[in-house]
């Protein structure tokens, strides 16, 4: 059976009334028939039926045991993170997430949790940047957003060999396209307000463990915590679902389409999509994931702040907006939005240039989409000139 059909159908048909969508249970607890005694929910933090249907469905699509899902992604995050002790290390890519970032440097570096960044494309760093205290590698892959391609196969075999856990935040690909437990990680996280949800209409984060015993571990934190998703965007998330393989092949024939105009044009200096043979993670890229996703980054020639601001407040289909994985295509400007709380330096040094701007490639016509970019590259023409430095004129000597 294909995936497809194997995501559709396993999505189940309500057992009590034959409702062929899933219900909405909102409810905070479940009456007992003696104390302890009871059809398998007794308060809605601990479990709810809605939220169990989206849990089940993606630790299928994951291809692990345990699904969890959570208020945000940061929030399943930082449940993962809680897994660690005092004078632990994790491992991260350093093109992260700029939330991730924030949680382990700005919260937990003052529990004495310390992180390390490296470039986790270049596998060696991995090899050379773990110490016997590295306890978590983290990873995205693409990554956020230069869409760096890291080896999912080859970082979980230095996982094994140090004893420590692979996580991978699989927000960009999605299990549509990329499945890491199958690559040997042991953890995937998703901010599920992306493709899952696929929409633009909610926020919410899931965790997928392969092993059982690791999946219990953070429910019991989650339980603990408290940070669960409501069984109303539950719901919502499960709808998402329903579409998410047909909705991630057009984002990327999409985004192909997009990343290959824009290769062309003059006034752009580099195109970051791992579609593209000229991207140095392709073939990787080719290896571990079906496809190449909906997001596209490119820099310009003139590599200004301000050029890039003109360019992002004058395209009409493309909406200035944080976030990603909509069906409406959206862009935005990292260096002053999502990566703002990265310092300049260390933002710069991971490769996001000022000028860096990010397509989250939408679902409409892909020749509408290339006319949005071409007719404001023209309307732009003028602040994207670079401006040649001036040369000396002959009476200056
Ligand atoms: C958005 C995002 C997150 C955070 O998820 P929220 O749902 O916004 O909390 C984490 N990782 C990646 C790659 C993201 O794009």
């Amino acid at each position: 059976m294909s995936n497809a059909t194997q995501l559709i159908h396993s999505i189940p048909v309500d057992p009590l009334t034959g409702a062929i969508s899933v219900p909405i249970y909102q409810t905070s607890t479940f009456v007992q028939e003696a104390p302890g005694v009871n059809q398998g929910y007794d308060y809605a933090r601990t479990g709810n039926p809605t939220r169990t249907v989206l849990e089940d469905v993606l630790a299928k699509l994951e291809k692990g045991e345990t699904g969890i899902a959570f208020s945000s992604g940061l929030a399943a995050i930082d449940a993962i993170v809680k897994l660690l002790e005092t004078g632990d290390e994790i491992l991260a890519v350093d093109d992260i997430y700029g939330g991730a970032f924030r949680l382990f440097t700005q919260v937990y570096q003052k529990f004495g949790i310390k992180v390390n960044f490296v470039d986790t494309a270049i596998t060696e760093n991995v090899f050379d940047a773990i110490t016997p205290k590295t306890k978590l590698i983290w990873i995205e892959t693409p990554t956020n957003p230069t869409l760096k391609i890291s080896d999912i196969q080859a970082i979980a075999k230095i996982a094994k060999a140090n004893q420590c856990l692979l996580c991978v935040d699989n927000t960009f690909a999605s299990p549509a396209l990329q499945q890491p437990l199958s690559l040997g990680a042991d953890i995937v996280v998703h901010s599920a307000t992306k493709y899952l949800g696929g929409h633009s209409d909610l926020i919410a984060g899931i965790v997928v463990t392969k092993e059982k015993e690791l999946g219990a571990k953070i429910k019991f934190i989650q339980n603990a915590c408290g940070a669960i998703l409501s069984p109303f965007d539950s719901w919502l998330v499960i709808r998402g679902i329903e579409t998410l393989h047909l909705r991630v092949k057009q984002h990327s024939e999409n985004a192909q389409a997009v990343a290959e105009f824009l290769e062309t044009h003059p006034a752009v200096d580099k195109v970051y999509y791992p579609g593209l043979k000229t991207h140095p993670g392709h073939d990787i890229a080719v290896k571990q994931a079906t496809g190449f996703g909906g997001i596209v980054s490119f820099t310009l020639k003139h590599d200004t702040e301000e050029a890039a601001t003109a360019f992002v407040i004058s395209t009409k289909l493309f909406k200035l907006a944080e976030s990603l994985g909509g069906i409406k295509s959206l862009l935005c400007l990292p260096s002053q939005m999502t990566h703002k709380t990265i310092p300049a330096a260390k933002r710069r040094a991971a490769g996001v240039a000022d000028s860096l701007i990010r397509l989250s490639v939408g679902l409409e016509e892909a020749k509408d989409l290339i006319d949005d970019l071409q007719h404001t590259f023209d309307t732009c023409k003028k602040q994207l000139q670079v401006k040649r430095k001036r040369q000396p004129a002959v009476s200056d000597i």
